[in-house]
C-alpha cells in the first residue's frame, strides 16, 4: 500500500503539490468519457431511477398529509431553477472576468422539510425502509394511497425499529425528521463538532441525539455498532449506500422537466455546465447520474471541495479512491464548509462515477464567506457556506478559459448551473454571524 500510495503520488505530482499547498486547482480529469462508455462503470441503470422517481411519487399523497408545505408542490420534494443575472454580474466584477452564456442556481436549500441536498438522498432512504416494513406487515399495498401510512398503526409499527445515523449536520437532520415523523425510533451520532441548533432542534422532534467529543469517524463507528448488535435497527451508510445515490439521481430528469418548462434548450450547441459542492460524494455523484441520464454528454458536471478537504479529487486522480485520505499529503481537513468537511472520498461514488465527472477543482473558505456576502447583496439569498463552493465554477469557466475552448461551441450559448446544496434551516442568528464574517472580509 505505501509503495502503491508514493508512486501515485509521485505520478500526479505537480498537481500533488498544488494541492498540498491548499492552493485553488482546478483538475481536467483525463478518465471523463462518453455516457456510453462510463456507464458501464456506474453499476445502475436507468430502470434504477425509474423505480426511485416511482416511490417518491407513491410518497407524494403521504407528504402532503405529514408536511402541509409541500401541498402546493402536490407532495413532491423539489427546489426552485432560477436565473441569477445579478449575481453573475456581481462574480464579474469581483473576480474580475468575464462569464460568457446565463448564470442559473438550483436552490436546494429551499428543498422542503430539511433545506439541504440531503432531503433528496436522506429521505429517499427512510421511505426505502418503511415501505419495506409497512408492505411485509401487510398494512398498505404497492397501490393503495401512502397517505393512509400517516397514521397510529404504522408509526406503532415503525417503532419497534431503530434508524441510526452518524452525522454532524444536515444527513442527520434529513433522516433525523423524516424517520422520526413516521414512527421510528431515531438515533443520530453526533460528533464533539456538530453546532448545538441541530442537537436541539433534532431533540425538539423526538430524535435521541447521542454526542462524542471526538471526530466524524467514531461517530460513525459507534452508529454501526449499534446496528450490528441489534437485528431491528437499520443503519444509515452516507459512505456506501446505493439508496442515497438513487434518491439524489432523480434529480435529473425533474432539472431537465424544469428547464424544458422555462424554454431553455441544451443540445449540443447548447451545453450545460453544473458545478456540484461535494462531500462524501453520494450527492454530487447521484446528481450527476442523474444529470447524464437526462441529458447525454450535453451536460458537463464539475465537483467543487474544500482547499483543505479536496478528498475525491485526490482519490480519483491518484486512483485511490477510499485508500487515500487528504491526511496523506499533509492536509489538516479543517474547513468552514462543515458539509464538505470529508478527509476520504466514498469508494462506491469515486469508482462509479469518475468516467463522467469532467473536472474537479478547489476553493478557499474565505472565498466561500466572499460569495455568501455576493450572492445575499446581489440576489438577497442565503445559503451556508458549504453551499457557495459551486459559485465559483464558473469563474474557471470565463470566457478567454481554455475549459470553454474545449466545449467547442459559441461561449455565449453555455448555461451555467450552480448547485445550491444547504442552508434553509439555519437559524436567524446563525445567519447573521456568517453573512458578518463576509461582510468582515476585505474586498
Ligand atoms: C452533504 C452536503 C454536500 C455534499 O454531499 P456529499 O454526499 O457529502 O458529497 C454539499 N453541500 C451540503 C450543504 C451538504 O450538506
Amino acid at each position: 500500500m505505501e509503495s502503491q500510495l508514493l508512486s501515485a503520488l509521485e505520478q500526479n505530482a505537480p498537481f500533488i503539490s498544488h494541492l498540498k499547498a491548499a492552493k485553488p486547482l482546478y483538475w481536467s480529469n483525463p478518465k471523463n468519457s462518453t455516457l456510453e462508455q462510463g456507464l458501464d462503470y456506474v453499476g445502475f441503470t436507468r430502470s434504477d431511477i425509474q423505480d426511485a422517481s416511482a416511490r417518491l411519487t407513491r410518497f407524494a399523497p403521504y407528504f402532503m398529509k405529514a408536511f402541509p408545505e409541500t401541498t402546493i408542490t402536490k407532495g413532491i420534494i423539489e427546489s426552485p431553477l432560477v436565473e441569477i443575472g445579478q449575481m453573475k454580474s456581481a462574480l464579474e466584477a469581483h473576480f474580475q472576468c468575464a462569464i460568457a452564456g446565463d448564470l442559473f442556481v438550483k436552490l436546494d436549500s429551499q428543498l422542503p422539510i430539511s433545506g439541504s441536498i440531503k432531503a433528496r438522498g436522506g429521505i429517499y432512504e427512510v421511505l426505502v425502509h418503511a415501505e419495506r416494513i409497512a408492505l411485509k406487515a401487510g398494512l398498505i399495498h404497492q397501490y393503495d394511497d401512502y397517505s393512509k401510512l400517516f397514521s397510529p398503526a404504522v408509526r406503532q409499527l415503525l417503532g419497534q425499529y431503530t434508524i441510526a445515523v452518524g452525522s454532524t449536520g444536515n444527513l442527520g437532520l434529513s433522516i433525523g425528521i423524516m424517520s422520526a415523523k413516521l414512527g421510528f425510533s431515531v438515533t443520530v451520532h453526533m460528533s464533539a463538532d456538530a453546532r448545538q441548533w441541530k442537537k436541539d432542534l433534532l431533540r425538539e422532534r423526538g430524535v435521541e441525539v447521542v454526542e462524542y467529543q471526538s471526530d466524524y469517524g467514531v461517530a460513525v463507528e459507534n452508529g454501526r455498532r449499534q446496528a450490528d448488535s441489534d437485528p431491528s435497527c437499520i443503519f444509515i451508510d452516507d459512505e456506501n449506500s446505493k439508496h442515497l445515490f438513487l434518491g439524489y439521481s432523480v434529480a435529473g430528469e425533474r432539472l431537465k422537466q424544469q428547464f424544458s418548462e422555462q424554454g431553455r434548450i441544451v443540445d449540443s450547441e447548447h451545453p450545460l455546465v453544473v458545478y456540484l459542492p461535494c462531500g462524501v460524494g453520494g450527492g454530487p455523484g447521484g446528481i450527476a447520474f442523474g444529470l447524464k441520464m437526462a441529458f447525454g454528454d450535453h451536460v458537463h458536471c464539475v465537483f467543487a471541495e474544500p482547499t483543505h478537504s479536496p478528498c475525491m479529487m485526490l482519490g480519483v486522480m491518484t486512483g485511490l479512491h477510499d485508500s487515500i485520505s487528504v491526511k496523506d499529503i499533509g492536509l489538516d481537513n479543517v474547513t468552514e464548509a462543515d458539509g464538505l468537511a470529508v478527509g476520504r472520498a466514498s469508494g462506491f461514488v469515486g469508482k462509479a462515477m469518475e468516467h463522467l465527472i469532467s473536472g474537479f477543482y478547489t476553493v478557499d473558505d474565505i472565498k466561500l464567506y466572499q460569495m455568501l456576502g455576493l450572492f445575499k447583496e446581489s440576489e438577497d439569498l442565503f445559503l451556508e457556506p458549504s453551499a457557495l463552493a459551486g459559485m465559483s465554477g464558473p469563474v474557471w469557466f470565463h470566457d478567454k478559459s481554455k475549459l470553454v475552448q474545449a466545449l467547442n461551441v459559441d461561449p455565449a450559448c453555455i448555461t451555467h448551473l450552480v448547485w445550491a446544496t444547504g442552508g434553509g434551516m439555519v437559524p436567524v442568528v446563525e445567519r447573521l454571524e456568517y453573512l458578518s464574517k463576509a461582510m468582515a472580509i476585505p474586498k
